[in-house]
């Protein structure tokens, strides 16, 4: 049965040459069991550290980790019902497909029969019924890879924990063998724990995501709040491809109405940014809510760099006073590099982020005061 994990303020350190580095500071989260939760950020942040904690090979300096109600902080790995497929892949090379992805089931003395069965299924859902009977070598790295993942699903294990499961294949096999993960995941009562750099697939396969930041939890949400609703300025930029766009504006009183000003942009705010009158703040603005046609807040845009991407193009430019901004949308198709493009947006799609980062007020806020702006 599926397990829900906690972690309770979990620190990993490590001392290397006697300096003490803090992988993960700290972290508090609840994993509901049956979930599918990634844990995602940039190299370093504390992704594989935390995996191999809830594996039982780390131990955490600090804190505690359940799996339901049981503490299993100091269980070793074999006593925590846990699979776990690494970014390298551990096939046996002597044994064929078959004998590789029953033998976890082998070893826990389960039948010949009910093996068989399991591993025909688990070989159906990855589509690698014709190789069952091959060996490891005769194997290509994504047919391999799918074999690791079926001797970890067959297992049925309550908590199965992916690193980088897709590391090493091309665009093709990943967004197939991600929608495969899925299906399995909703055919199978396990709880898992994906770990990727890749935002596109922390945002396309999981029902809440982590986004760490060197060892914290930037947010803990579902795809769609992070996206939407990004805490902070760091998770606005890391998550949407391209990265959000980051405006650094002042809040100036424009008789009497706070607006935030910059780039030739002009977003009467109302009360909500009274506070941060003559501060600096951060507009944050998607690329793909920016367009010629959109929107009653515009400024200048000067083409870098076009990019045809079929159905839209990416526009890489540059405001007024040189900061970087990119455009996605199907209407800036013929726009050429030099050519100076008017781009809008509607207030209800921008983020106010404040000198520390954090998020003051999200554009649906604004909107909804809009009616007391002049
Ligand atoms: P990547 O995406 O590059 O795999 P990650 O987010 O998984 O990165 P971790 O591997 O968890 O990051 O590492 C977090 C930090 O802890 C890094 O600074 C790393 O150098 C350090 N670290 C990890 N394992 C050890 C170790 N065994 N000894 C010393 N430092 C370590």
């Amino acid at each position: 049965m599926a397990q829900s994990i906690r972690l309770d303020t979990v620190r990993k350190e490590f001392t290397t040459l006697g300096k003490t580095h803090v992988a993960v500071d700290d972290i508090s989260l609840e994993i509901p069991a049956g979930s599918f939760t990634t844990l995602v950020g940039p190299s370093g942040c504390g992704k594989t550290t935390t995996l191999r904690m809830l594996a039982g090979l780390e131990t955490p300096t600090a804190g505690r980790i359940h799996f339901g109600d049981d503490d299993v902080t100091d269980l070793p790995p074999q006593k925590r019902n846990v699979s776990m497929v690494f970014q390298s892949i551990a096939l046996y090379p002597h044994m064929s497909v078959r004998e590789n992805i029953g033998y976890g089931l082998k070893i826990h003395g389960v039948p010949k029969g009910k093996r068989d069965e399991k591993i025909e299924e688990a070989a159906r859902v990855l589509q690698i019924e014709e190789q069952l009977e091959k060996m490891p070598a005769e194997l290509s790295g994504g047919q391999q890879q799918r074999v690791a993942l079926g001797g970890a699903f067959v297992q049925d294990p309550e908590v199965l924990l992916l690193d980088e499961p897709m590391s090493d294949l091309d665009a093709k096999l990943k967004s197939e063998l991600r929608v495969e993960i899925q299906r399995l995941h909703q055919e199978l009562d396990t709880t898992i724990v994906y770990v990727t750099h890749d935002q596109t697939e922390a945002m396309t396969m999981s029902d809440r995501v982590v986004l760490l930041r060197e060892g914290h939890v930037a947010q803990f949400d579902p795809p769609r709040t992070l996206f939407h609703r990004p805490q902070s300025e760091y998770v606005a930029s890391f998550i949407g491809t391209p990265s959000t766009n980051l405006l650094r504006c002042s809040v100036t009183d424009a008789d009497g109405t706070a607006t935030v000003e910059g780039h030739g942009i002009r977003v009467p705010v109302g009360s909500q940014l009274d506070a941060h009158l003559g501060n600096t703040v951060t507009l944050g603005i998607r690329p793909q809510y920016l367009s010629p046609s959109a929107g009653d807040i515009r400024f200048t845009v000067t083409a870098e760099v076009v990019e045809p991407l079929g159905t839209e193009s990416v526009v890489h430019g540059k405001t007024t006073d040189g900061t970087r901004v990119d455009v996605v949308s199907p209407e800036v198709d013929d726009v050429q590099p030099g050519d100076e493009l008017t781009v809008g947006f509607d207030r209800e799609d921008c983020y106010i982020f404040g000198a520390d980062g954090e998020t003051i007020c999200f554009g649906d806020d604004l909107a909804a005061n809009q009616t007391q702006v002049p």
